[in-house]
């Protein structure tokens, strides 16, 4: 017998080995389609009341489970305790909204030309929902897509980040306890290997979060077998703060929104553009309340790793370049526990808004600080990205930050608020490289994942 071939997961916290996952090979994700294809002709059947039960009944599950499943996160992506557990109670939260959705009225029906024609539109599912998911909130990563594809009444194949293999199993367990069919509901893991089998078997939609390179190739390998897509990918997100904003709020805020999940958001504020009357006032702020931070492995850490030591590297790499451009870096908060994923966040001035390095999308702790003199300017560097997920604008004068929201291009934005924090009920995604259009989380997310379906009778026939 040839041995299985596997990966192993390794904690960005401590460097043990926490599992080995088997590796799938693009035949084997073929088959968990075919499997979830079969178990789609019995699934499609059932209500959408009682697949709301089974949904209710996992939330709950996931509720019971909370804290040994934020423990797992926390083993396996490095963030703190509480930020998991936050994370999850959204997850929760996902569910029973969607759940709820399965009692309330859905569909249309259509005024007809013709007399006696009765016209209804309904949704339908699609049939075997391939969901290629992203490390960094597994369990809200999980609900977002595998709720509303269930409860839309597809079957589902998960592929989660080879990161987050243990949170993925164990959620897919729960859902299983919870009285979703095994068949209904698959996980294989693995690399581009066992996603592209996903898409070359057949899956009728294909919900991918990403990063934009890994999304381009979803949608070329979708495009031969038109199934639909849902392209959830990467943020180079402004804060822009006008010289009549609570400066000291927006400091506290635009630092959550940047450094918060040790920047691996992809709302994460990486680009902040402040009035240059205030600027000083905001940068003493960033220096005065970095003196708060505690980053690293260690329990009481405020700030966690990044995913892998690899990702540090990286990180490190990209700082090296905005000092080779001639910005000048300085690193925040004090370590809390030393790993090899741990990175100090970091304060960028000095780059140019319009260069690579000024606006590219780092995935990591990071803020970068422009000034800037006009809201004309301070738009046109807030643009000045190819992503266009979220954004935020700090002022006092409401008017002015609502004529700013008309022309910066995102998908969620929020005035006197962070990037990030998107609510369960809030559909969530962007535009530019940031999305292909389609949004999760929602009541949109039920139409993402259905299809549309048009029945008519002739009484008059
Ligand atoms: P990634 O693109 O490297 O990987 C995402 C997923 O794609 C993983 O499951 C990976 O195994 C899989 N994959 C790898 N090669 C593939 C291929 N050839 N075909 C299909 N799938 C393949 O991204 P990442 O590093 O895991 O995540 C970081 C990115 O995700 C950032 O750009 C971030 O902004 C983005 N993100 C977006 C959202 C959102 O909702 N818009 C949320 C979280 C993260």
């Amino acid at each position: 017998m040839v041995a299985r071939e596997t990966f192993a997961k390794v904690s960005p916290l401590t460097g043990e080995t926490l599992g080995n996952y088997p590796l799938s090979s693009t035949d084997e994700a073929i088959r968990a389609v075919e499997s979830a294809r079969r178990a789609f002709q019995t699934w499609k059947m059932t209500t959408v009341e009682s697949r709301g039960r089974l949904i209710r009944a996992a939330a709950r599950l996931l509720e019971d489970r909370k804290s040994e499943l934020a423990l797992l996160v926390r083993r396996e992506t490095g963030k703190p305790l509480a930020d998991s557990e936050a994370e999850i109670g959204g997850a929760i939260e996902m569910g029973y909204m969607l759940a709820a959705h399965g009692r309330f009225p859905y569909g249309k029906l259509l005024p007809s030309a013709i007399p006696l024609r009765q016209t209804r539109l309904q949704r339908v599912p699609l049939g075997v929902a391939a969901l290629i998911i992203t490390y960094n909130a597994p369990i809200p990563n999980f609900a977002w897509k595998i709720f509303p594809a269930l409860m839309a009444g597809n079957t589902v194949v998960v592929k989660p980040s080879p990161h987050t293999p243990g949170s993925a199993d164990a959620f897919v367990s729960i859902l299983h306890e919870a009285g979703i069919p095994p068949e209904v509901l698959h996980v294989v893991h693995g690399e581009a290997e066992a996603a592209t089998g996903l898409i070359e078997g057949g899956a009728d939609l294909v919900s991918f979060t990403g990063s934009y390179p890994t999304g381009v190739k979803v949608l070329e390998a979708a495009a031969k077998t038109l199934a639909k897509t849902v392209i959830e990918l990467g943020g180079s997100n402004p804060l822009v703060v006008r010289s009549d904003a609570d400066v000291e709020n927006a400091a506290k805020t635009a630092m959550d929104s940047a450094f918060s999940n040790a920047g691996q958001r992809c709302a994460s504020a990486s680009r902040v553009i402040v009035h240059s009357s205030v600027l000083e006032k905001f940068l003493d702020h960033v220096q005065t309340n970095a003196a708060q931070l505690t980053v690293g492995a260690a329990d009481e850490a405020t700030i966690g790793t990044l995913i892998d030591s690899s990702a540090a590297v990286a990180f490190e790499a990209y700082l090296q370049t905005c000092a080779d451009s001639g910005a000048s870096v300085t690193r925040l908060g004090v370590i809390s526990g030393e790993s090899a994923a741990t990175v100090r966040p970091a304060l960028v001035t000095g780059l140019d808004p319009y260069s690579e390095v000024g606006h590219t999308e780092v995935f990591g702790p990071v803020m970068r600080v422009f000034g800037f003199e006009t809201d004309d300017q301070a738009v046109e560097i807030a643009n000045a990205t190819e992503f266009g997920l979220t954004a935020a604008i700090w002022s006092r004068d409401i008017v002015q930050a609502e004529r700013m929201v008309s022309r910066i291009h995102a998908g969620v934005i929020n005035i006197n608020g962070p990037t990030h924090g998107a609510e369960i009920n809030y559909p969530f995604g962007g535009v530019k490289h940031s999305g292909n259009g389609s949004r999760d989380a929602g009541v949109e997310a039920i139409d993402a994942y259905s299809d549309v379906q048009v029945v008519s009778t002739f009484f008059g026939a």
